[in-house]
């Protein structure tokens, strides 16, 4: 643009200077060329009044004619009507042809005087002739030349070249300088805010456009970064990975998650950050699961694969996206981590199992005694012994049914609704009345210390954790061995720890022992009547308080369980 204006300056500049130059020395020409002229028609006049009073016989007129041809440079000629040339300033007379056929004399022979302009031989000359029939006939001319146009500029062409030259010095300055004054406000506008101080009042409908355009674009990128921020805050804390792909597998978005699961090599992006990444497909993972998986969308096939890393289990759903413009497909890959659903299953698979063959023990004792009693094999005095037996084992089937129950009812969510403010004191000390006898016949010590300590819970289930942990004290104990309850609170917790001094766990129980049905020794168990569901339904109860659990102990000197529950808040 600034050179544009500058050129448009400089251009118009100078051929106004020529145009004018070239009208103004044309103006003055043609008015020098008519003075000249008429300068010389008045001469002609003159000389001829003079001639025609002096005696052309006695050579008055000649000497006349030479004296006025010294002191004019102009040409004095007089012809004879003949057309024969009686004298000339400039040249001899007999060297002159006839002439009778130049216009202005053949004019003033016929009208008495005539007038002819021509061009020079001489380049950029013209002259001007007059002429005037004298009283005797004769005809007077008088003929001048003058510089022509052509000759007046080849003449001072040096000179116009030099001030060519200066003009255009001075229009180039006066151009830059122009072109400064025009562009700087231009420049000076502030693109952010175009209506602020605005340069040229013909530049304020485009300004004001501008203005709202800005103000059209700064709200849509206002509102394109709140989505891509919200994208990225919902993608950045999912759990699941995401990954976009555009056709030629690079990747668009890559979630925190994506990353952490895939195991990205390369330089990794920050967590929550799914801006474009650039990286291939392949960069992301060598796992063949995966880039088979993607590659396949990419095709345009859907796939879903599992995948294991790290010990852990994935599926990674990929699905084709289609490009309406050319039919290519683009990629979005899910991940989902499966590991619990899968150990879920399995733990159910595995319940279930067990469950069948809990139930299958007691059940074949109790068959199996039915029918001796049913075909009359059974003594008559062994008949009371084998009811007790089906009894016995009927009632464990009982038990194991009511444990069954019970923690499938603590699996069920709504059981939080049914919270209610309950004091763990008076359940403990429920509990040690209740197993007293037990403890009693097995010679163990039972006792309780602490004092009242309210939690939020379900009465029921926090008597049959206690209950639990009191049960398994006093089973696994030995003789003369003792099973404390202490009950303390602090910090706005209470702190509930079942110790015994029995026979402990082997560390290699430990991890194991809150599964269901694990028992460390099944036999034992199975003749102290326990189901193997008991810690299971303690640690699934604890979940449901939100109590932490903790369980050590030491094989040969006994067992510690402390659960550390959140206090109600005061009434
Ligand atoms: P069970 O009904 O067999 O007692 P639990 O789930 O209550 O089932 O206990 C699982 C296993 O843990 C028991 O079989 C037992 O071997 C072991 N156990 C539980 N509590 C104690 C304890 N206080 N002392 C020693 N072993 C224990």
């Amino acid at each position: 643009m600034k050179k544009r204006i500058f050129w448009s300056i400089l251009l118009s500049c100078f051929l106004t200077l020529l145009v004018t130059a070239a009208f103004v020395t044309s103006v003055l020409y043609v008015n020098s060329w008519e003075e000249y002229k008429r300068e010389i028609e008045t001469e002609v006049l003159y000389v001829g009044e003079a001639v025609n009073v002096m005696d052309a016989s006695d050579g008055e007129a000649s000497r006349y004619l030479e004296e006025v041809g010294r002191s004019t440079k102009n040409r004095i000629t007089l012809i004879a009507a003949d057309g024969s040339v009686l004298f000339d300033s400039y040249a001899d007379e007999e060297d002159l042809d006839n002439h009778l056929s130049r216009p202005e004399i053949a004019a003033a022979l016929a009208d008495g005087s005539g007038q002819a302009e021509r061009l020079s031989d001489t380049f950029g000359e013209r002259s001007y002739y007059s002429a005037l029939r004298l009283e005797d006939g004769s005809v007077l001319r008088i003929g001048g030349t003058a510089k022509s146009v052509l000759g007046i500029v080849g003449n001072a062409l040096a000179w116009i070249v030099i001030v060519s030259v200066f003009v255009l010095l001075i229009t180039v300055l006066a151009a830059s300088l122009l072109t400064g004054t025009i562009i700087k406000p231009i420049n000076k506008i502030d693109l952010n805010a175009p209506l602020a101080a605005p340069a040229y009042d013909e530049l304020s409908p485009l300004l004001l456009r501008m203005e709202k355009q800005n103000a059209r674009i700064n709200k849509q990128i206002r509102e394109l970064r709140k989505q891509q921020e919200e994208f990225n805050y919902i993608t950045g804390n999912m759990g699941e990975g995401l990954v976009i792909f555009d056709d030629h597998g690079t990747v668009l978005t890559l979630n925190s998650s994506a990353e952490s699961i895939l195991g990205c090599d390369g330089p990794s992006a920050s967590k929550a950050d799914t801006l474009p990444d650039g990286r291939s497909y392949l960069k992301l993972s060598r796992d063949l699961h995966y880039i088979r998986t993607v590659e396949a969308a990419l095709d345009g096939r859907p796939a879903v694969v599992t995948m294991e890393r790290s010990g852990r289990q994935y599926r990674l759903f990929a699905t084709p996206v289609e490009r309406r413009e050319d039919s290519r497909y683009a990629a979005v890959l899910f991940i989902v981590d499966i590991t619990d659903r899968e150990r879920a299953e399995q733990l159910r698979k595995e319940f279930s199992a067990n469950v069948s063959h809990e139930l299958k023990t007691p059940l074949t004792t109790i068959m199996g005694y039915a029918e001796i009693i049913g075909n009359g094999i059974a003594r008559a005095e062994d008949i009371p012994e084998f009811a007790g037996k089906i009894r016995q084992e009927a009632a464990r089937l009982l038990s194991l049914i009511e444990d069954i129950i019970k923690l499938s009812r603590l699996d069920e969510n709504e059981l939080t609704s049914r919270f209610e403010r309950v004091d763990l004191a008076e359940v403990c000390r429920s509990v040690v009345k209740k197993l007293s006898d037990k403890a009693r016949n097995a010679n163990v010590s039972l006792s309780f210390t602490g004092s009242s300590c309210a939690v939020s819970g379900i009465e029921s289930i926090l008597h049959e954790i206690i209950f639990n942990l009191t049960d398994n004290a006093i089973i696994y104990n030995r003789e003369g061995g003792e099973a404390h309850i202490s009950l303390t609170e602090s910090d706005g917790q209470a702190t509930l720890v079942v110790e015994d001094t029995g026979i402990g766990i082997a560390h290699e129980h430990l991890d194991r022992i809150f599964e269901r049905f694990y028992r460390v020794d099944k036999s034992h168990s199975r003749e102290t009547g326990g189901t193997g569901l008991g810690l299971s339904i303690v640690k699934h109860g604890a979940l449901l308080h939100g109590a932490s659990i903790r369980l050590e102990s030491e094989p040969g000197q006994g067992t510690r369980v402390t659960l550390v529950f959140p206090c109600a808040e005061a009434e």
